[in-house]
């Protein structure tokens, strides 16, 4: 499988906002699918590492619908909350994915930990591990990050999730002020992606 060129893809996930950036990345020779053409719900993600959750989309979505898959597991790790939300940031939103109450429970852990945490700098990264299975087998997983920090208050509407609260680093514009085009050049996923486009 692994020496074939893929001309076929389905991207595991079911967050548009991840969709979009995966699919500005891919080449244009490779025909995409996504997992809302199958009506197909997303596995529990019980790993212990973003590595190990991205493997469980890629295998599960590509065991479903007989397609090479190419999945993420991503998430932001705050390193004054010891490296919360992580893994589970996609959680810190509850059942319905409320990503402005995931931004006020960063806001909270970081209030509880330190009053004064404005006047410091919160250092945070944004980390993607990016697979692709065929069945149950991996054919590839990478992992990509984004250093930066958070910000003092939630800017700009662009985006999904964290992107409104996170600066990387060099700049001043949080992800959520930037333009897609010129976050997708600098962010996690673009980092995965240079690592694993060779097997694709
Ligand atoms: P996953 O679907 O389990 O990988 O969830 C990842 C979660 O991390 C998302 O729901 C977002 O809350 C957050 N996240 C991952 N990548 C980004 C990004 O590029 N911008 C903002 N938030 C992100």
């Amino acid at each position: 499988m692994s020496k074939q060129k893929i001309n076929k893809l389905l991207i595991g996930t079911n967050n548009k906002g991840k969709l979009r950036e995966i699919r500005s990345l891919l080449p244009k020779s490779i025909k995409i699918h996504s997992t809302s053409e199958f009506n197909l719900k997303s596995p529990v993600e019980n790993g212990k590492t973003f590595k190990e959750n991205s493997l469980i989309k890629s295998k599960y979505f590509s065991k479903k619908t007989g397609l090479v898959c190419l999945a993420d597991d991503s998430g932001l790790e705050i390193d004054f909350l010891g490296k919360s939300p992580g893994i589970y940031s996609a959680r810190w939103g509850g059942r319905h994915g409320d990503f402005t109450k995931a931004i006020r429970k960063v806001y909270s852990e970081l209030n509880k930990k330190d009053k004064n945490w404005k006047n410091k700098k919160i250092k945070a990264r944004f980390i993607c591990a990016l697979s692709i299975s065929y069945l149950n087998q991996k054919i590839a997983c990478v992992v990509g990050k984004a250093e930066g920090h958070i910000s003092d208050k939630p800017r700009g509407t662009n985006g999904f999730g964290y992107d409104p609260i996170f600066i990387p680093s060099k700049k001043r514009k949080t992800f959520g002020e930037m333009r897609p085009s010129q976050k997708y050049k600098i962010d996690h996923r673009f980092h995965a992606f240079k690592k694993i486009r060779k097997f694709l």
